[in-house]
């Protein structure tokens, strides 16, 4: 599962922008993690993956806040899902994988991340589309946890982060105080 697809990869939201895939080998070695290697990318395929993100985003952004779907991301999302060529296939040991088409192109690994995100914004998974509650990140996020309680896109990282910031406030304030 790609989650709310590229969506770690993505921009810095709130903060200073920060491209997470600055080329394309980088999308390269982020599709090989999630089990989509592709042999090569070209900037144009980068291209491709940027505005799929973006569309994602936007589009899951909306769906988490309840809002109309933008039309122009759904546009970007159904194009990509349509051009793809993955096929679903079963391992051994009963495991989903997908098989790119023959010459494993970006554009079949985009075309999952895709199929992906329509199944999610269209609430099909079992789980629950939020938001990150990080200030500088705002990302949208699949939380598919038992209590349905995630508050960041990534605990590693936006968690971390907010953990940071809460200790660092209250540090100050008690010097505050006691100063
Ligand atoms: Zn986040």
């Amino acid at each position: 599962m790609v989650e709310v697809g590229l969506g770690r990869v993505g921009l810095e939201r709130h903060g200073e922008p920060v491209e997470r895939i600055p080329t394309p080998q980088r999308l390269v070695d982020w599709l090989e993690v999630y089990g989509l290697a592709v042999d090569s990318c070209t900037t144009d395929q980068l291209q491709l993956a940027r505005e799929l993100r973006e569309s994602i985003h936007a589009a899951a952004t909306a769906a988490a806040l309840g809002e109309a779907l933008p039309a122009p991301a759904v546009q970007v999302i159904n194009d990509r899902s349509v051009r793809g060529r993955a096929a679903a296939v079963l391992t051994p040991e009963g495991e989903r994988r997908w098989r790119l088409g023959p010459d494993s192109r970006v554009e079949d690994a985009l075309g999952v991340i895709a199929a992906d995100a329509v199944s999610i914004i269209a609430g099909e998974r079992d789980g629950r589309l939020a938001l990150c509650a990080s200030p500088s990140c705002g990302a949208a996020f699949f939380d598919a946890s038992q209590s349905r309680t995630r508050r960041w896109c990534d605990m590693n990282i936006c968690g971390n982060r907010q953990k940071k910031a809460r200790l660092q406030a209250r540090r100050r304030g008690n010097s505050d105080s006691a100063g």
